[in-house]
């Protein structure tokens, strides 16, 4: 009997005892790009719209005290940088700006940064998302390899794992293990379809034949799952994290205005869309970024606003840019206590869902709450793109989610039980799935001189926890670069094709 006709029988089998169904459709995810790449007729993405759906991570009581920052009083009117966006890249990118300066012997003025924000802190992807700080380990490696080759394809697994352990590693230094609400645990990829089986394992034998560390890669069939996790679905398992995400930000932050104070100042405008970019009148900066509350005149722009990334810069409007997708996440109380549903997080359907049951605090709860996102593929035929409203949740996708974890584990979760909150945020999907990270350049023409002094980190294609803390480290190490008239040298972490100036 041949491999594959063992897993269909296996998969038959196995699905017939225990019965997990899915609430989405599956193998969605060619069609998902083929929409992608599809010619658009929308414009630029517009600015974040205002009474944005409230978030776990945003809006519980107390959870973010620098919302309103800078959000009053006199802007600041010039600055060395402007950082556009306080989601992870922007605050990332003054941290990395902040320790470049650190130490540093030369005296002078203090480089000064300044973070524009459109509406309250960190309230765009990043405070609106899944949770997770899992590095991609293998999954795609046949795809990336056709594309790059080799040593390309092994760099985007590199930069994943460079970020979630440099961030692990700043939460284990700074005791904010508590403060951010870390979890570190087991993170299962749930293999939903036979195909999707048979890749997860191609990529696998060709990521370990290009000589990736897959020592911590463990298969789980489905009787295993069934036993110990209640659901019928393969898995691979590998270690996985989550954690607040915009506490995370607001920690990064802090560190940065204490970084160098006498070498760096730091100062945050929240609730300051910056409307336009034009040449500066003043001959000694560049830029002059208009805002509602006054124009700010810099030498050097930092694009940190991912899904929004074409309202300034229209040339990455469409799939040739960074195409805005609205994604949607529920908090729902779980019906089980913490030991049964386990501390894992979770992954599955080609990606399109992924979930994980928040720490309990102890004495006040017992069921967790599990954060869960997805549906997306349930939403009609455009997946969301080119959708930037997130006062508003889809209903579709919110029926989907509802029913998702009672089918994936019968018997385990309630049905029918309603969500403690439900809210939607804006992605940045490229049709390569990768970021732009670099100078801005109109990729027609790789021309920089149109756009002097402006770089981007941007279009993490939903999957930005563990990459934009690196691709800010990048720009970042460029700005800082000219800055200091010193060269920027290419990180070994960082894939080439992710730079603007490379891009395929
Ligand atoms: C529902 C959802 C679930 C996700 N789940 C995960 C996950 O589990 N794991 C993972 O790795 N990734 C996940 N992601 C993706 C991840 O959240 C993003 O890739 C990442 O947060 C991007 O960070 P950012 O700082 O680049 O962008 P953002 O956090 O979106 O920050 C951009 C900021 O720029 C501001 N802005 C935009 N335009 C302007 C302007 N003109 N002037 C001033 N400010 C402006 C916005 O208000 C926003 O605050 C998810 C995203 C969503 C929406």
């Amino acid at each position: 009997m041949g491999f594959q006709y063992r897993v269909a029988l296996a998969f038959i089998l196995i699905q017939s005892l225990i019965m997990s169904t899915l609430s989405v459709p599956t193998l969605q995810l060619d069609t998902a790009q083929a929409v992608l790449e599809l010619p658009s007729r929308h414009g630029p993405a517009g600015l974040p719209v205002a009474n944005a759906t409230r978030s776990f991570w945003i809006d519980t009581p107390g959870a973010n005290p620098l919302a309103k920052e800078g959000s009053q009083g006199e802007l600041t009117s010039d600055a060395d940088v402007c950082i556009i966006g306080s989601g992870i890249t922007g605050v990332s990118a003054a941290y990395h700006l902040a320790k470049h300066f650190e130490g540093r012997e030369d005296g002078g003025t203090p480089v000064k940064v300044v973070i524009l924000e459109a509406r309250d802190f960190c309230s765009g992807a990043t405070g609106r998302n899944g949770g997770h700080l899992t590095p991609s380990v293998f999954l795609d490696f046949v795809n990336r390899e056709l594309a790059y080759g080799p040593d390309e394809a092994r760099k985007t697994y590199a930069l994943e794992n460079y970020t979630a352990s440099e961030l692990i590693n700043i939460i284990e230094a700074e005791s904010l293990q508590r403060a951010v609400d870390f979890v570190a645990s087991s993170h299962l990829s749930l293999l939903v379809t036979e195909r999707e089986l048979n890749f997860a394992k191609a990529d696998f034998a060709a990521a370990q034949a290009a000589g990736l560390d897959l020592d911590h890669i463990e298969w789980v069939s489905g009787k295993d799952m069934s036993e110990t996790y209640g659901t019928s679905f393969p898995a691979s398992r590998y270690p996985g994290h989550n954690l607040w995400p915009l506490k995370l930000v607001a920690e990064l932050y802090k560190i940065a205005l204490k970084t160098a104070p006498s070498k760096f100042s730091l100062k945050l405008h929240t609730n300051t869309p910056v409307t336009s970019i034009t040449s500066a009148s003043s001959t000694s900066r560049r830029w002059s970024l208009s805002t509602p509350r006054g124009a700010i005149q810099c030498s050097y722009v930092i694009h940190a606003t991912n899904g929004y990334s074409s309202h300034l810069l229209p040339h990455l409007q469409g799939p040739v840019g960074i195409v805005p997708t609205r994604g949607q996440v529920l908090a729902l109380r779980s019906a089980s206590p913490l030991s049964e549903v386990t501390t894992a997080s979770w992954g599955g359907n080609e990606g399109f869902e992924y979930w994980f049951p928040r720490p309990v605090e102890s004495g006040k709860e017992e069921n967790p709450l599990i954060i869960l996102g997805g549906g997306r593929e349930a939403s009609g035929p455009n997946f969301e793109y080119y959708v930037t409203d997130d006062s508003v949740v889809q209903k579709t996708v919110g029926k989907v989610l509802r029913d998702f974890l009672p089918g994936v584990f019968p018997g385990k979760y309630e049905k029918g039980r309603e969500p403690e909150m439900e809210w939607t945020g804006i992605m940045g999907f490229t049709k390569i799935g990768d970021p732009f990270v670099g100078p801005v350049v109109k990729s027609s023409e790789l021309d920089t001189r149109e756009f002097e002094g402006q770089f981007i980190a941007a279009g993490y294609s939903g999957h930005g926890m563990t990459r934009a803390y690196a691709c800010a480290e990048a720009v970042a190490g460029m700005v800082a670069a000219k800055l200091t008239g010193t060269k920027w040298e290419t990180p070994e972490w960082l894939p080439r094709h992710y730079l603007t100036t490379e891009r395929p």
